[in-house]
């Protein structure tokens, strides 16, 4: 008996089989969730289309979120498709790769405009058009990083717009609550990905990661869908609004010390 049995999922953000998306989808699937899957433009489709037939997901849909229409479309197909929605997964980001170096003072308007768009206001928009057809208890769950609450070099503009999306998780929290519709962000520490890629000094930052974070280890595609599957089930019922940190502890440390290799 999965925990997610009975349970319609559908997922944004898959890019490949890296993708946090992708760990996501894998850890609902084995709950035993029924999923739909949508991805960015038609480039991506022959990456995702071997991954949704993998887990037999025969709902696959194209959707840029910077297009109202396509938005529309997906949840009109969604409800289609499954009726009513009961977890819905937005783990969707973008900065121009040049906004993702130097100093961030250097942010253009364009830069900004088009990161705090796709990576935040779509979230908004998702949750607006997916209301009609929430299920009673659903979990609506986006993707964060640490760098919404503390300086993470080059990072830039990304690190305002998830603290954008982080404050937009609580707002959305205070509205849905009342329908009993939960809205929460999971914080993951950095996995090599293809967004991931495109942060200038990444390599560095995910080797730092491993060294100082108390569990003194990177986290996985599979633990992010660990607690996805928590937040999305019945056993967090009273969770909303929140930010879960999947990240080997590494937000809580407040002054980094290479660890003594020698020490106990
Ligand atoms: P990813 O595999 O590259 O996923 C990002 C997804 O966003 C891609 O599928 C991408 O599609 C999609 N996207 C971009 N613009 C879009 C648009 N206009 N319409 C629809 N989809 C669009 O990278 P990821 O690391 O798994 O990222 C997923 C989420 O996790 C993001 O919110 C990211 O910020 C967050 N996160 C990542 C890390 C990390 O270290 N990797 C850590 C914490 C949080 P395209 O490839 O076509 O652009």
């Amino acid at each position: 008996m999965g925990l997610l049995n009975n349970k319609n999922a559908f997922i944004f953000g898959i890019a490949n089989e890296r993708s946090i998306a992708w760990g996501i989808t894998q850890a609902l699937h084995r709950e035993g969730a029924q999923i739909g899957l949508s991805y960015a433009g038609a480039a991506l489709e022959k990456r995702v289309m071997p991954l949704a037939d993998k887990i037999g997901c025969k709902f696959v849909e194209e959707c840029d979120v910077t297009r109202d229409e396509n938005i529309t479309q997906v949840v009109e197909k969604t409800k289609q498709a499954f009726g009513g929605i009961d977890i819905l997964v937005h783990s969707i980001a973008f900065a121009g790769r040049e906004e993702l170096t130097g100093p961030f003072y250097n942010t253009t308007r364009e830069g900004f405009k088009n990161a705090l768009d796709i990576s935040v206001y779509s979230f908004i928009a998702l949750a607006k058009c997916f209301q009609p057809i929430l299920n009673h208890g659903a979990s609506l769950i986006c993707m964060t990083y640490y760098g919404s609450v503390k300086v993470a070099p080059h990072y830039n503009v990304m690190g305002v717009a998830k603290a954008a999306l982080e404050a937009s998780t609580r707002y959305l929290a205070y509205d849905f609550g009342p329908s009993k519709i939960r809205v929460n962000a999971i914080s993951a520490g950095p996995i090599r990905t293809l967004a991931a890629a495109g942060v200038g000094g990444f390599r560095d930052m995910y080797k730092h990661f491993a060294d100082m974070s108390p569990m003194r280890e990177n986290i996985t595609i599979d633990d992010v869908g660990n607690a996805a599957v928590f937040l999305a089930s019945d056993l967090s019922t009273r969770i909303t609004g929140e930010t879960l940190y999947v990240d080997s502890g590494f937000n809580i440390v407040g002054v980094q010390i290479k660890p003594d290799e020698n020490a106990e």
